[in-house]
């Protein structure tokens, strides 16, 4: 057993990399890593037209939990983004048109809630945004009452 050198935790001695940390162990593993980096951050220097520093020992940029994912996060957030725009904009305008209706009032909140802006507007009060999950449920919630109101009244 050997010691990484970065975060002390003992390693198979045939390691590439530190299986704690992610350090790379030998030259070849550290070449290949720099080589994974740099198209990472070309990649995303290509998508948004800026960044690509801050890439420096195998830790992450910015954007991205961790580099290994970043594009397939991009991808799920730009889904789920639009999603939220669409049903948070349809549930609004659908509900503008019922307006005299105390129904209309939960669909129009929970319209508005959904809409990712308002999830980062959530960041200052609370310190980090609120989860998708939450955003969802509260939807869910706001546009179940709207119905029943709208039912039943
Ligand atoms: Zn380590």
């Amino acid at each position: 057993m050997k010691t990484c050198p970065r975060c002390e935790s003992s390693i198979d001695d045939e390691a590439s990399y530190c299986v704690d940390c992610g350090a790379p162990q030998t030259e070849a593993a550290a070449e290949e890593l720099d080589e994974y980096v740099q198209r990472q951050a070309q990649q995303i220097a290509g998508d948004s037209g800026g960044g690509g520093d801050g890439f420096g020992d195998g830790s992450a940029g910015d954007d991205g939990d961790g580099f290994l994912s970043t594009e397939e996060l991009t991808d799920r957030e730009q889904l789920w983004r639009r999603g939220c725009y669409v049903a948070g904009y349809g549930t609004v305008v659908v509900a503008l048109t019922l307006v005299p209706q105390i129904g209309a009032f939960p669909l129009i909140l929970g319209g508005i809630a959904i809409l990712p802006p308002v999830r980062r507007l959530t960041a200052e009060p609370l310190g980090s945004p609120l989860k998708r999950e939450v955003m969802a449920g509260l939807y869910a919630v706001l546009v179940l009452i709207g119905a029943a109101l709208l039912f039943l009244l």
